[in-house]
């Protein structure tokens, strides 16, 4: 079966736009079971001659910041069970979250290979917007902008070197 990337990370930052973009119309059908697979979905992508499943996580609407901070940790060690490269995505219009700090250890105890993909950043007067991100601690992050396709290559090119 195919290497899986996750993408993970706070409602809102973009996940499922980048998603979509990736996957174009193919999204797998995958067993209705009730809990855990409701909130994930699968589609494959193929990039550099990669095909790869990715997953979308997070997909349903919960209101409260604590039940939304479980469901995003819960998404984020599914994550690490069971991917091959995680994309972990922040908001660039937000900046750094305690959130996202808080997903960031987790993900660098798991030792997996990481992605961070800076979204939003939809021009490149913004491009400076991205250096805050590097205290994360996974490296050189990668600007992207779901909403206009831009950097959607250069993120693949990271996630894809390390399958
Ligand atoms: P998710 O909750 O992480 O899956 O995020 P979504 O993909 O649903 O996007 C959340 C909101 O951010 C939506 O209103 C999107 O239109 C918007 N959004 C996604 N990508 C971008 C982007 O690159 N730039 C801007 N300005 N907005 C974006
Ligand atoms: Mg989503």
């Amino acid at each position: 079966s195919k290497p899986i990337i996750a993408i993970v990370g706070r409602p809102n930052v973009g996940k499922s736009t980048i998603f979509n973009r990736v996957i174009g119309d193919r999204l797998a059908i995958v067993e209705d079971k009730p809990g855990v697979t409701r909130d994930r979905l699968y589609g494959t992508g193929e990039w550099n001659g990669r095909a790869f499943s990715i997953v979308d996580t997070g997909g349903i609407e919960i209101d409260g910041e604590d039940e939304i901070m479980k469901s995003v940790r819960m998404q984020a060690e599914l994550a690490v069970e069971e991917a091959d490269v995680i994309i972990f995505m922040v908001d660039a219009k937000v900046g750094l979250t305690h959130a996202d700090d808080e997903v960031a250890q987790m993900l660098l105890r798991s030792r997996k290979p990481i992605v961070v993909a800076v979204n939003k950043v939809d021009n490149l007067n913004r491009r400076d917007d991205i250096y805050e991100f590097y205290n994360l601690g996974f490296g050189d992050p990668i600007a992207i902008s779901g909403a206009h396709g831009i950097g959607i290559g250069d993120l693949l090119d990271a996630a894809v070197e390390k399958l």
